[in-house]
């Protein structure tokens, strides 16, 4: 039987990248899922139907993140659709890589509306509908635990908060056997950060194994984290990043 046989996920920002690595990879593992998206509709509704043909269920949900309405009643939506929710992962985020002088107040409150205050609104929602043996995934990033170029405040700022976040909840939700973990990706070949863009020589150049990653590496680890072998994990954070931070 396969690992997330009859489980429910809900992925944020599932239509590209890392996120929509994360969906293929939990509905190959059995899982339904239901993942949201800004503005790229076509993409989201052909991974949804990608996905189906697997034999699970998938939605994809138009949502802001910036709006934490809008991802409550997405979250809401997914438990109607499939009576159920056993997984959430928080995958949605923005970069805003720049000095922090070029920073505004508007780019801090849109970084943090979609990469902290959307994280606990999903939570949020989702927490009531969880039962023992739920699990919570973070995507956070490297650029936590070692800062390697200028221009992070913001970025590096906001995925603090959530790993601040992670360990709050795995603390508070223990006792209901829900487990709440982070993944700290490195560079990772996405619309995001492009294996070619300007800066993508000095990322290969500060990891070990002198590549960026795949999508498929973050999703990897997190269907580990949801899956039923990390049981005694809670409140850990997970570097894939190529040996960056060493
Ligand atoms: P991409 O920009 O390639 O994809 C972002 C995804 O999130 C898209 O599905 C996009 O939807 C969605 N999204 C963005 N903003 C919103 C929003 N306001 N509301 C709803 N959905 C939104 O990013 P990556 O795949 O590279 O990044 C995914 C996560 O991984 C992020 O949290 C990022 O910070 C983190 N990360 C990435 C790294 C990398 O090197 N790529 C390194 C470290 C961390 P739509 O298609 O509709 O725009």
């Amino acid at each position: 039987m396969k690992n997330l046989h009859q489980q429910t996920a809900f992925v944020t920002g599932g239509s590209r990248g890392i996120g929509a690595a994360i969906v293929r990879r939990l509905a190959h593992e059995g899982a339904n899922v239901a993942f949201t998206y800004q503005s790229s509709k076509e993409k989201a509704e052909a991974l949804a139907a990608e996905v189906s043909a697997l034999g699970v269920k998938a939605l994809a949900i138009a949502a802001d993140s910036k709006d934490p309405q809008a991802v409550q009643a997405a979250v809401n939506q997914a438990v109607t659709y499939f009576g159920r929710l056993d997984i959430l992962v928080n995958n949605a985020g923005i970069g805003n890589i720049k000095p922090l002088e070029e920073c505004s107040l508007d780019d801090f409150d849109e970084t943090m509306a979609v990469n902290v205050r959307a994280v606990f609104a999903a939570s949020r929602a989702a927490i009531p509908h969880m039962h023992a043996g739920g699990r919570i995934v973070n995507i956070g990033t490297c650029l936590v635990d070692r800062i390697t170029f200028g221009g992070c405040a913001l970025y590096s700022t906001s995925k603090a908060a959530i790993t601040g976040l992670t360990k709050a909840l795995a603390r508070e939700l223990g006792p209901k056997k829900i487990n709440v973990n982070i993944v700290h990706p490195g560079p990772i070949d996405t619309d995001m950060n492009p294996s070619d863009g300007p800066s993508a020589d000095y990322q290969r150049s500060n990891t070990a194994l002198d590549t960026f990653g795949k999508t498929e590496d973050i999703a990897a680890m997190v269907a580990f984290l949801a899956g039923p072998e990390s049981g005694f994990i809670t409140g850990a954070g997970f570097t894939i990043d190529g040996g960056t931070n060493i």
